[in-house]
């Protein structure tokens, strides 16, 4: 193990036997720049580390051998906070990792600009509802034995420019397989979740160099399929800007030669370091978050076998625990066995409703006490509730505000909305603010909430107390989207663009509505006022019945099937245990 004699660190560490029942059976590692783990622990942004989180806590339900890596961020990605003209302001959202996680007495060191940057791991004990657990190893630059000028490397998610996001993919994909090699983890799977672990094909290639390769022409010193062999990656990025890209110039100012020969320029194209490609380069298994992402992916990346294990929810975590009481007492198995949820159509509409009303008097408490405003529990409610950005269309509802008050006058009803932008967003952020405009105008006749702060709290209490879940996506531009299937599992139902996971996931008129056709189209807008209008509203008023009907199928269809239970089974069958 990498450790220097004037190791003193100010944390007292725990042993690194604190990790060893875990290293002696693990077989996968899943490394990712984000997870979100619990409210507390403030190292996810949004989607992408709510799926880790998930992807986790499923781990840990169905024992998989697997160990999951990601940063320490000690500062967290930024808490959002409404000033009074309606703009968002971005506060530091830290956190304590020593109340949460034990630091192990463990440090390995990449090489940034010259330097030896030391990485000491977290180690943080995952337990599922069900007992099983799985560990967690959180990556923390902040140790005596740095610069100083790199100990905050692991501080701030998606801060910094791109010198500082490189130097975090760095200690990410390099340091993250050295803290698991020097801890005693014997890896056989790596799972790249996004393109910002790629480097990890680097560090393998590197690890598993062929000694007499120079000797023979066109022989690769580097063992691509060895490597290949050990690697899998999902993509969840079918917008090009969304990929990581960076100089040559800059990589190599940093981290030197990671490759000799130019095989770096082979893997992760000519002009930059295209993190997507290099990860597509050098896995066996890669995957896209749901049928049509896969397409997509495909037509952007041509020449590669792209798989679609399209993405799901943890139902334990997810589903309210009025809800998780039903689902107790009826179907023991609905933790390990998502599918028994299918029959949630024989349980009577009344326990049903009850529950969701439970729900939804803790979301109209929780809307008091942070905004002021008052909903009505009996009024239809409409929620939308995630990151506020251009192709997501978090406008498209208030296109015509004159036209949603009429609406309102007609068919009463009440909104809830919450979503952060990105600092450096535009044009997320002024969709807040235009938002936040329309709803004080319109105030007096037609309730709109703003629920500052959107995190894991927040969406608990959103997803389980609106009667519909709105998205409204540009196709073929989400991935997947995954708020919608914690809202369906929570008896919500679902009205969005055919995109993403509701491509798969609606039958009109019984698990939802879609918007549109599953094309980019200009015409959205006003098919979301029509059947809000014509179709959606009137069934709440009218015919209750029907809609506990839909309640139900939206929970068992749904709830049965985008749930990542059966995601890691796929994974562990089809992609870890080949
Ligand atoms: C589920 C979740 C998301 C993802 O929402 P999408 O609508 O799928 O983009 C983002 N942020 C938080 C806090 C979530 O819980």
């Amino acid at each position: 193990m990498l450790k220097r004699e004037d190791d003193t660190p100010a944390v007292p560490t725990a042993p690194v036997t604190r990790v060893e029942p875990f290293a002696s059976r693990t077989r996968v590692a899943y490394l990712s720049m984000e997870i979100a783990l619990e409210p507390a622990v403030h190292t996810y942004s949004g989607g992408l580390g709510v799926l880790a989180g998930d992807t986790a806590y499923s781990a840990a339900d169905l024992n998989l051998p697997m160990v999951f890596v990601t940063l320490v961020t000690r500062q967290g990605y930024f808490r959002q906070v409404i000033d009074a003209d309606g703009n968002q302001t971005e506060e530091p959202d830290p956190w304590d990792p020593a109340a949460h996680a034990v630091p192990l007495g463990a440090l390995v060191a990449v090489t940034l600009e010259g330097r030896s940057v030391w990485i000491r791991p977290w180690f943080y004990e995952l337990k599922s509802p069900t007992g099983g657990r799985v560990p967690v190893l959180l990556l923390d630059t902040d140790v005596e034995q740095n610069d100083p000028v790199d100990r905050d490397i692991t501080d701030h998610l998606y801060g910094g420019d791109e010198t500082y996001r490189l130097k975090q993919e760095i200690v990410l994909g390099m340091g993250g397989p050295r803290i698991l090699q020097a801890l005693g983890f014997d890896i056989r799977t790596f799972h790249m979740n996004e393109g910002h672990a790629a480097l990890l094909t680097i560090e393998l290639l590197n690890r598993f160099r062929r000694a007499l390769g120079r000797q023979l022409p066109h022989f690769s010193e580097y063992d691509y399929g060895r490597v290949r062999d050990m690697c899998v990656f999902t993509t969840h990025t079918p917008v090009e800007a969304g990929h990581d890209k960076f100089s040559y110039e800059l990589v190599n100012r940093i981290a030197g030669d990671l490759l000799q020969n130019g095989d770096l320029k082979d893997l992760g194209g000519t002009d930059h370091l295209n993190m997507t490609k290099l990860a597509l380069n050098l896995s066996n298994y890669v995957n896209g978050v749901a049928r049509k992402h896969a397409d997509t992916t495909r037509h952007m990346f041509p020449g590669y076998e792209v798989r679609s294990i399209t993405n799901g929810v943890h139902p334990g975590r997810w589903a309210h625990p009025a809800f998780c009481r039903i689902f107790d007492e009826n179907y023991p198995v609905w933790h390990v066995e998502p599918e028994a949820l299918n029959h949630v159509d024989s349980l009577p509409d009344e326990t049903i409703w009850q529950a969701h009303m439970t729900a939804k008097h803790e979301l109209a408490d929780l809307i008091r006490q942070r905004t002021g405003t008052s909903l009505d529990p009996d009024l239809p409610t409409l929620g939308y509730a995630r990151r506020m950005t251009g192709y997501k269309r978090p406008g498209l509802l208030f296109r015509d505000p004159e036209r949603l008050l009429a609406i309102a006058e007609k068919t009463p009803f009440q909104i809830v909305i919450a979503g952060k932008a990105h600092p450096r967003d535009a044009t997320g952020k002024a969709a807040i603010h235009e938002i936040l405009g329309i709803s004080g105008r319109l105030a007096d006749r037609l309730k709109i909430a703003y629920l500052p702060n959107y995190n894991l709290s927040v969406a608990r209490h959103i997803v389980s107390g609106v009667d519909i879940w709105l998205n409204t996506p540009m196709p073929p531009l989400e991935a997947s989207g995954t708020s919608g299937m914690k809202a369906a599992l929570n008896g919500a139902l679902n009205f969005s663009t055919l995109d993403g996971w509701w491509a798969e996931g609606c039958l009109d008129g019984v698990t939802g509505w879609a918007i549109g056709d599953g094309a980019p189209s200009e015409e959205d807008g006003e098919d979301l006022y029509r059947k809000l209008e014509g179709t959606i509203l009137p069934l709440y008023h009218d015919d209750r019945e029907k809609w506990i009907w839909m309640m139900k199928q939206s929970i068992g269809r749904i709830g049965s099937t985008f749930n990542t239970q059966r995601m890691m089974r796929r994974y562990g069958a089809e992609a870890y245990l080949r």
